[in-house]
């Protein structure tokens, strides 16, 4: 078999015997009735499901950390009111218990991944919590690795529950490669947490043989099935050199002439906030505010939220956070702030600003408890409406912030609208930060949710180049900072072409911070723009890509 390719979420080079884990609980028969006594095999089904989150429980115990957060909110998911009464009224009709769970979970399944995003990568839980709560009423061992084998081996699986994993550790597994998930999967979060490599949407990696040799790259993402002893000590001496020029970059973002471009965390709460300080990020560029109202039935009250708010403020004393009022609606749905009517199409239909003006109560608390935060921290909060698309819904969330008493109020730029007229929503408020996956979205039709499209949400394409640099032009004609957060910000090349541009500060998810940080030393202001220019005058992100690089000649010794 030829090398497989998927997307690198955890660096670093793994290589071992591939273990292909296949779940083998055998699905219920549709046909399963139970004898006739309703009540007796509900309280057999709600048994089944306790033991299930008390398994879950003690296994996040054991393991302790963000497994143990996971583990918590899985077991949540086997105690829910909403799935047991699903589950009781199937066994009510005469279905077996076994094959009641497995309908009832299979519903709240189809829920989760058609609201996608996070919430559709949270199915594999539900899928595991599922087979665990089948095996129990079966009588059939709960689904399980092998925890230590005599060295360590590559995992392989279609995808992975946190319970599977969350008690390996780096002594048994050399890499994880999983067929589906994506970069917010638990198999990325946690294998990222262990420091294992991992490469996930890898199609057809369960199909290697087991007990082949198995060579893993999880920052390319190639998974090389039976390689050469040269092709393992090739691929382990480059992941070592770059660690090592990686580890040597420190200090605050900087070109190699002394222009400072700020290099700051994109968090979702305070619990990512070891892990930017751990990367040297010099503040927070985006607080993804939505992960503390998800999974959730009401708001969180403004006590909680100050509290979360503060949390983060603390970690950077004097230093600068962003944080983004609530981007709920399309792939961040929020049960307790549907849209007013039925959407067709949510990505274009009520979120983000456009829920927050339609609920000024939500909005208005929100900015009340980071008021109150600010006014007990020294680090210089900055506040940010999503999905602003005009200057009249600019000047609207800037008045709301200055009636909060807040000190600084901007936009994300996401929306082809905000950029073309970027002017006239500079002159309204304090500063723009670049959303460039929305702002893909939008400007080439093409949802970030659909895989097939991905060659379209590149940021390399130049379309999306012309429109940051008229959302920078706006910002400077007005005197305004203009930085990026969207997921372009990470990609060091394209980093080095933005600071071109003239983007003031790049905000990144954390590990992605040493690689841009060491890009950008090594090279200066005017081979950052000249790669800049390069870049625009190309007609496709392939060639934009090989045209800045050519002026970008310090990326070879970083193996980029
Ligand atoms: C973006 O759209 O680029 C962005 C940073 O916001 P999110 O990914 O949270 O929509
Ligand atoms: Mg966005």
């Amino acid at each position: 078999m030829t090398e497989l390719t998927g997307v690198g979420v955890s660096p670093g080079v793994g290589f071992g015997p591939g273990y292909v884990f296949t779940r083998e609980i055998p699905v219920p028969a549709p046909d399963a009735r139970h004898g006739g006594d309703a009540g007796a095999e509900r309280d057999r089904a709600a048994w089944a499901l306790q033991q299930v989150a008390a398994d879950l429980e003690e296994r996040g115990t054991r393991a302790g950390g963000d497994a143990q957060e996971i583990l918590n909110a899985q077991a949540l998911m086997a105690r829910d009111p909403g799935l047991a009464a699903e589950v009781a009224e199937l066994i009510e009709a005469g279905t077996s218990a076994a094959r009641a769970v497995y309908e009832g979970f299979g519903r709240y399944r189809e829920m989760l991944v058609e609201a996608g995003g996070y919430l559709g990568e949270r199915a594999a839980d539900l899928d595991d919590v599922r087979d665990r709560a089948v095996a129990v009423l079966e009588g059939l061992p709960m689904p399980g690795l092998p925890s230590r084998g005599p060295q360590p081996y590559v995992l392989i699986a279609r995808d992975l529950a946190p319970a599977d994993t969350a008690l390996l550790s780096k002594d048994v597994v050399a890499a994880f490669v999983t067929e589906q998930g994506g970069p917010t999967s638990h198999t990325a979060i946690l294998a990222r947490a262990m420091g294992v490599p991992a490469v996930v949407a890898c199609p057809a990696a369960t199909s290697i043989a087991p007990g082949t040799s198995v060579l893993v790259d999880g920052a390319s993402g190639l998974v090389r099935p039976a390689p050469s002893e040269e092709e393992v000590a090739t691929a382990r001496k480059t992941a070592a050199a770059r660690e090592a020029v990686l580890a040597a970059a420190t200090g605050p973002g900087m070109t190699a002439d002394g222009h400072a471009v700020p290099l700051l965390a994109n968090i979702g709460g305070p619990r990512d906030v070891d892990r930017a300080l751990e990367y040297g990020a010099e503040g927070v560029g985006l607080y993804r505010t939505e992960f503390l109202f998800l999974d959730r039935t009401t708001a969180p009250s403004e006590e909680e939220q100050e509290a979360a708010y503060l949390a983060v403020l603390d970690a950077f004393p004097g230093g600068r956070v962003v944080v983004r009022t609530l981007d709920a609606g399309a792939d961040k749905p929020l049960a307790f702030l549907p849209p007013s009517g039925e959407e067709p199409n949510p990505a274009l239909g009520q979120r983000g600003a456009r829920l927050l003006k339609a609920h000024p109560g939500i909005l208005n608390a929100q900015l009340g408890a980071l008021a109150r935060a600010a006014s007990r921290s020294s680090a210089k909060l900055q506040v940010m409406a999503p999905m602003v698309a005009t200057a009249e819904e600019a000047a609207w969330f800037a008045a709301a912030c200055r009636d909060a008493g807040l000190p600084s109020a901007g936009v994300m730029i996401e929306i082809p609208s905000a950029a073309l007229r970027a002017s006239d929503l500079a002159e309204q408020v304090d500063f723009f930060s670049l959303g460039t996956n929305d702002l893909a979205q939008y400007t080439f039709a093409a949802d970030r949710q659909v895989g097939a499209l991905t060659a379209l949400q590149d940021a390399w394409q130049p379309a999306l180049l012309d429109l940051i640099t008229l959302a920078v032009a706006g910002a400077v004609e007005r005197g305004k900072p203009c930085g990026v957060c969207g997921e372009a910000a990470g990609d060091p090349v394209l980093a080095c072409v933005l600071v071109g541009l003239g983007v003031t500060s790049l905000s990144m998810a954390a590990p992605a911070l040493p690689a841009v940080r060491a890009a950008l030393s090594r090279h200066t202001g005017e081979q950052c723009l000249l790669a800049a220019q390069a870049a625009l005058a190309a007609v496709s992100a392939q060639e934009a890509r090989a045209a800045a690089r050519v002026h970008l000649p310090g990326l070879a010794g970083l193996a980029l």
